[in-house]
């Protein structure tokens, strides 16, 4: 199934100068979504047993908690600063202009839980990059890395485990 053109560059978003991929067609389009979540989860091998899938705010809480639904897994938030009610573990990381802060809470993860990171798309790879050390920090076993497009140019798979797969490259 082609989802590339169900993708929508928005020219000068959110800043001048930015061409913004929006997934929002993809997401109304009811055969490439359950396709995109299909395709992604199929792309665990069978015997690698998945007990989490972290989506990360705010995209990679459509598909993820879909993925990890179908690999029988429990899904878990990753989200900005102060978001999340209880205990958290914080991350801060790099942007090009300033930095972020990312959380997860503190009993998400279990000692040698097998975690799968999913998002929308992964550009330089910070974002990814700062939730891979929380989970390693948590004590889980990142068995891989999902996105629906990868920005390859921009080579943030450079960043990451190598276990990484994007239904759409640029
Ligand atoms: P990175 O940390 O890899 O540079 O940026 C990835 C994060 O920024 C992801 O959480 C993703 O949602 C967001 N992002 C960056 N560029 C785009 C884009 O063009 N489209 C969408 N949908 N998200 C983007």
């Amino acid at each position: 199934m082609d989802l590339e053109q169900l993708i929508r560059d928005v020219p000068d978003f959110p800043k001048p100068g930015i061409v913004f991929k929006d997934i929002t067609p993809l997401l109304a389009n009811a055969k490439a979504l359950s396709f995109a979540a299909d395709t992604l989860a199929k792309s665990i091998d069978d015997d690698q047993k998945i007990d989490k899938v972290i989506g990360i705010e705010s995209r990679g809480f459509i598909l993820g908690p879909m993925i990890a639904e179908r690999l029988n897994a429990g899904f878990i938030p990753v989200r900005k600063k102060g978001k999340l009610p209880f205990t958290v573990v914080s991350k801060t990381y790099q942007l090009e202009y300033g930095e972020d802060t990312l959380e997860i809470h503190t009993d998400a993860i279990q000692q040698g839980d097998r975690v799968l990171i999913h998002d929308d798309v992964l550009a330089t790879g910070g974002t990814a990059q700062a939730v891979c050390e929380l989970v390693n920090s948590c004590g889980g076993i990142i068995v891989g890395c999902n996105f629906i497009m990868e920005l390859s140019f921009l080579n943030g798979r450079a960043k990451l485990p190598s276990e990484l797969k994007a239904l759409i490259t640029y």
